[in-house]
């Protein structure tokens, strides 16, 4: 089966909570095994990066959800293209966090995102960090 690995980008809603983000782990390790999904989820404070695993039209269907969710904003495909192999097999959503320029969380979460995002992609999460008002 072909697969496809989608980046994107989005501003997450004004005084999002830690309770927000559970919720949203939450939804996606019960609704991405379902889909064929798996990937994962960075957040800086203020900004979002993911990266979605899986078939085409399970990815493309998701993107599409997760541009209309309130939780955040201005939803902007940074890279999207087919892969042979999953880089986050073993993750129905990994999550990390950016804080003070590291990536925060498991080491074999953050080997994945090296081999599964190109360095100039995911470096656009670092320049969104900079640009926070006040990174929390
Ligand atoms: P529920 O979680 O029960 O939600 C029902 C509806 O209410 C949805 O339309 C949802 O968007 C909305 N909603 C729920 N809680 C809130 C809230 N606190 N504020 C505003 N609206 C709310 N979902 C996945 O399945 N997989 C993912 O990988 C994934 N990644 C996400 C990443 C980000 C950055 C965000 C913001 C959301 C993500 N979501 C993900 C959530 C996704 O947008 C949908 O909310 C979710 O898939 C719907 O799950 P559900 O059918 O269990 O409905």
């Amino acid at each position: 089966m072909e697969l496809k690995s989608l980046t994107y980008t989005s501003w997450a809603r004004p005084r999002i909570s830690d309770g927000d983000i559970e919720a949203i782990l939450r939804s996606s390790h019960t609704n991405n095994p379902l889909e064929g999904i798996g990937g994962v989820l960075i957040f800086n404070g203020g900004a979002f990066m993911q990266v979605l695993e899986g078939s085409e039209k399970a990815v493309d269907d998701m993107a599409e959800r997760l541009r209309a969710d309130k939780r955040h904003s201005n939803f902007f495909i940074r890279d999207e293209r087919l892969i042979s192999e999953r880089a986050f097999p073993d993750w129905s959503m990994a999550y990390l966090r950016l804080k003070d320029d590291e990536f925060v969380g498991e080491d074999r979460v953050q080997r994945a995102l090296a081999r599964a995002v190109p360095d100039a992609t995911r470096n656009i999460i670092r320049a969104l960090t900079q640009s926070l008002p006040v990174a929390r």
